[in-house]
Parts: structure tokens; C-alpha cells; sequence
């Protein structure tokens, strides 16, 4: 009997984003992709990780990580996690495409990590890594270079499609190839499927990104005598070459705006994914010296983000662009789940300063790219798995894809539904649940430290009700107190009637100390008890508002 594979799920399985599992055999550990998530209203975190404890603490046995593709939910976790097995002393060596491998070594070297052994994967590479024979086969998605892996164990063959789509006309011709996933499926089988469940519940097939090259062309066309802005996402290159080849057809200058926007477009050209000649590129600096309706400008921002291009125009504040009535913006992307304020808050603010919106709401200017369910469907036609976990998804998409290979014919016994925190036995009997690691949230700021959710907590209640500091002296040996109460606030009341407040509010505290201190009561926690209920019951009666009370109490 052969030995068990482990697989366990540190994230991805729950919701979009920070995907990242190991697999495991005789103890040698594979990582497959390290991500984040990005994070959503929690101030002050820039970066929402996988828990990497049970990682880390098995360092010793991690063999690699194999990376799928640039996206930021599968490698914008590396250079934590890196920089954490640094701490211990280790590295590990990570397999990607050239394309990922340059994304993920420009991250690494901005985070000042030291960049370990980076090994590039062609198309259809075989090779071992630590306990597994691997093949690696194309796919298509919304970010050159994706790769499904195939993983030879001691339990047969598990395949990881990652993010995916069925595309027959990719713009770089790389169709995902489910042909030789026919072939293994024939000689020998796959036993185990891991596919992304993204649009698992949305019918039908996605639409080819060579669709959007016409549309843009057409936008092009009705917006002669304008300045054209497209909006889209840094490491969608094919979506960039699109609006390059419009641009060009236009006998338009280009500017790459945005500095991920011109890291990703300079990789590409380096690597030969992107073509744009020399003589359509200029920089956004001399865009001055040119007839805006002459250029066209692609950048960063069509989600919303506060920092990017399109933001500082929509607020006025980009220095090299103004826009106005003469300027059509055209948003290449849909908002991502969590987006939609951020996208039409923009949407508002370009508009009022006279702005042409053209978004996918009106014209095919966007295509997922994540397969949808006949296109997963045609998937586990060429696998015919015999055992499926659905990954890649809110829980919802992977109820939905769970359900999809139910409906498909596969048994209940041969789909198992995992979430975050899950680890997994596959054995000669079939897949089951074998414990839990820790799945938390990992929070962390730009340098890198951690964020815990109790300090969240406070910087949320503080965002939103504001905070009121009281300080009380006590002279002990004259049992009152030695100086005025004194009260601060911020983000508690209107800043004009602030004053007025903290006077009423050091009274009461004064009023509620009085009788104790005179009974002979020093005792600074008892004391600290009776300020934060004499300010909380001002605040509470008078505002009706609940801020977070720091009172702060010394006695000498
Ligand atoms: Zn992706
Ligand atoms: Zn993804």
C-alpha cells in the first residue's frame, strides 16, 4: 500500500483571495502558491496573509512553492512568508513562468527580501520537485503565463487547474490545453481535481478577451478629438496590448502610467509577451508637448484604489493630467466584489468634471477571466477525476461548483468540500477530512508586522465614534484631587462645541470622584472604574454616541 498524500489549505477556500496549500508525501512538503487578500475596511492593514505557523514551523521539510500565475492572490503572501523563513534561517526555491517569476522577483527585492532560487517553468516542463513528478500545462487567464499543475504522487495523479479559462482565441494564442489533460485522464487517470470555482455559479462560457480588441477600436473611433484614459488592471497584459494595437491604429502616443503599470509592461516587453514599438511609447512627463486628443493613456485605479492614477484625476490632483470635458475615460475591468462604492464614487467624480465614462456596463470593454460553469464542466470532461475538491472561491462558488460535479455524475462521497484551515487525506479509500491548522486572518502592515484583531477592533470603533481621553490626579494624603480633571476628545462631537463637552464632562467626573476620595477610596483601578462611568454616562445620555474612553487615573 502506498503512503498517504496530505493536502491542507492555509486560504483561498472561503474567499477570493490569499490562496496558498501545501501537499505533502513521506513527510517532503510542496507549497502551491503563497497569496494575500486585499484587505477590506480595516484600517490601517495593508496586507491580509494566510496563518503561516504550521509552515513555518515545519520549515525543515518545505521543499519549494510552486507559483501558478502573478496574480496578487497567489504570490503577494511571498514576501512575508519569506521574509519569516529568513528569520528562521531557511529559504525555499519557488517554480513559476518566467513572467511570475519576474513579478515575484520585483515584489521581493521592493520588500527588500532576499530573493531565493527562481526556477523557470516552460510549458509542458516535467520535472520533479521534492517528492512529486510534475508537468506543467498551459492555461488561459487574465494574466499571461498561467499554469495548471499535474502532480504525480504515491496516490496518483492530482491536478490543480488554477485560475482559468476556456478562451479559443486568446490574444497570445496559449489555449488552455485540455487535450493533454484528455491524455493523462486516458493513460493512467487523475484521481484528484482541485479547479477554480470563481464563476462556478454563473451559466454558460466567458467571452473571449479577443472580443475587447474591436470594442476598444470602436471607442477609439467615436472618440476622435479626445483624450482617451483606459482604466485596467497592471498585470492584465493582453488587455494592454489591446489598448496598445487601438492606440496605435489611431496613430496615438501611449503613456504607461502607474509605476506597477510600467514594472509589469516593462516585463513584458522584456520577456516578449507584450508588443508595443518604441515610437508609440512616451513618457507621462511629455505629455504636455502633445494634443491630448493625439494620446492615449493607460493606467492603474479602475477599482477605485484611492493612491492610483485615476483617483488623482478624479479628485484634480494628478500632476501630469487634468481632465475635463474633452477626456473619455474608459473603465477596462468590472469592480471586483467589495469594490463597487470605491468604483462609483469615481465613476461621480470623473462625470462632474465633465468626463465621457465608457464602462462595461455599456460595452464589452471587460472579460473575466475565470472560466464559467460549462467551461469548469468541459474541465472535468477531460479529467474525468475521481475525486473533485472545489478551490478558489467564496464559499458560495465552491457550494456551486460542488454541486456542478454532483450534477455531472460524480458521487457524494467523491466530492469533498473544504474550507480555509482544512487538511485533507488521500489514500487508496478516497479524499477525507484529517484536522485543522490555524486559517485566521493574518493582518499586517506594509513593514510587515502583524495586526492583531483586538487592535483592529479599536481602530474601527475609533474610525467611527471617535475617542475620548479624561485624566485625573489624586492627592492621596489630601484625599482629593490635586489637579482639574482634564478631558480630550477627537472625532466625538463637532469640534466647535468640543470645549463645552469636555468642560461637562470633567465635571461629572470631578462630581462622581468627590464622594469616594473623601470616604477615603485610593485605589487607582477602583477610581479608573468610576471616571470611565461617569464619562460613558455623558456621553451615552448627552450624545447617544459610543466612543471608545481612555481614562487614565494616577494617584500620588
Ligand atoms: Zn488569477
Ligand atoms: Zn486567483
Amino acid at each position: 500500500m502506498s503512503n498517504p498524500v496530505y493536502l491542507t489549505f492555509f486560504g483561498g477556500l472561503g474567499e477570493i483571495g490569499r490562496n496558498c496549500a501545501a501537499l505533502e508525501a513521506d513527510g517532503r512538503i510542496v507549497m502551491l502558491d503563497c497569496g494575500q487578500l486585499f484587505p477590506d475596511n480595516m484600517p490601517g492593514v495593508d496586507a491580509v496573509l494566510p496563518d503561516f505557523r504550521w509552515l513555518l514551523d515545519r520549515a525543515d521539510r518545505l521543499e519549494a512553492c510552486v507559483v501558478t500565475h502573478a496574480h496578487e492572490d497567489h504570490i503577494g503572501g511571498l514576501p512575508y512568508f519569506l521574509r519569516a523563513l529568513a528569520d528562521l534561517g531557511e529559504t525555499l526555491p519557488i517554480y513559476g513562468a518566467p513572467f511570475t517569476l519576474g513579478m515575484v522577483r520585483g515584489k521581493l527585492k521592493s520588500a527588500g527580501v532576499p530573493v531565493p532560487d527562481l526556477i523557470p517553468l516552460d510549458d509542458y516542463a516535467k520535472l520533479p520537485i521534492g517528492p512529486f513528478d510534475c508537468e506543467f500545462l498551459p492555461v488561459t487567464h487574465s494574466t499571461p503565463s498561467g499554469l495548471m499543475t499535474v502532480f504525480h504522487t504515491p496516490q496518483g495523479r492530482i491536478l490543480h487547474s488554477s485560475d482559468f479559462k476556456l478562451d479559443p482565441t486568446p490574444i497570445d494564442g496559449r489555449i488552455t490545453d485540455l487535450n493533454r489533460v484528455r491524455e493523462l485522464a486516458a493513460d493512467g487517470g487523475i484521481r484528484l481535481l482541485l479547479a477554480d470555482s470563481t464563476n462556478a455559479g454563473v451559466a454558460g462560457s466567458s467571452t473571449s478577451e479577443s472580443t475587447i480588441g474591436p470594442v476598444l477600436r470602436q471607442v477609439f473611433d467615436e472618440n476622435k478629438g479626445r483624450r482617451i484614459i483606459v482604466g485596467a488592471f497592471s498585470s492584465h497584459i493582453h488587455r494592454i496590448q489591446q489598448v496598445a494595437d487601438a492606440a496605435a491604429a489611431n496613430n496615438r502616443k501611449l503613456v504607461v502610467m502607474g509605476p506597477s503599470m510600467v514594472r509589469n509592461t516593462t516585463l513584458a516587453r522584456e520577456l516578449g509577451l507584450l508588443r508595443v514599438s518604441d515610437q508609440i511609447l512616451i513618457r507621462d512627463i511629455d505629455l504636455e508637448d502633445l494634443d491630448p486628443a493625439e494620446t492615449c493613456i493607460v493606467c492603474t485605479g479602475s477599482q477605485g484604489e484611492p493612491r492610483a492614477a485615476l483617483n488623482l484625476m478624479g479628485q484634480g490632483r494628478h500632476r501630469f493630467v487634468t481632465v475635463g470635458d474633452q477626456d473619455t475615460v474608459v473603465f477596462s475591468s468590472h469592480p471586483i466584489p467589495g469594490n463597487e462604492a470605491a468604483v462609483a464614487r469615481l465613476h461621480n467624480a470623473l462625470a462632474r468634471r465633465g468626463v465621457r465614462l465608457v464602462h462595461s456596463g455599456q460595452l464589452g470593454v471587460h472579460t473575466t477571466g475565470h472560466g464559467k460553469a460549462d467551461e469548469l464542466l468541459a474541465l472535468h470532461d477531460a479529467a474525468d477525476p475521481n475525486l473533485f475538491i472545489p478551490v478558489h472561491g467564496e464559499y458560495a462558488h465552491l457550494v456551486a461548483h460542488h454541486d456542478l460535479a454532483l450534477g455531472r455524475g460524480m458521487g457524494e462521497d467523491e466530492v469533498l468540500r473544504c474550507t480555509d484551515g482544512d487538511r485533507v487525506k488521500l489514500t487508496s479509500g478516497g479524499v477525507f477530512h484529517d484536522g485543522r491548522v490555524p486559517d485566521g486572518h493574518v493582518m499586517v502592515d506594509e513593514s510587515g508586522r502583524m495586526i492583531s484583531d483586538d487592535l483592529l477592533e479599536e481602530r474601527r470603533a475609533m474610525s467611527g465614534e471617535g475617542f475620548v481621553f479624561v485624566r485625573v490626579m489624586v492627592d492621596s494624603r489630601k484625599g482629593q484631587l490635586a489637579e482639574p480633571v482634564v478631558v480630550e476628545s477627537r472625532g466625538w462631537v463637532e469640534p466647535d462645541s468640543r470645549d463645552n463637552w469636555h468642560e461637562r464632562a470633567a465635571d461629572e467626573v470631578a462630581k462622581a470622584l468627590a464622594g469616594p476620595l473623601a470616604d477615603g477610596n485610593r485605589d487607582a483601578h477602583e477610581l479608573r472604574r468610576l471616571t470611565r462611568r461617569a464619562t460613558g454616562r455623558l456621553v451615552a445620555r448627552g450624545t447617544g454616541r459610543k466612543p471608545t474612553l481612555v481614562p487614565v487615573v494616577e494617584v500620588r
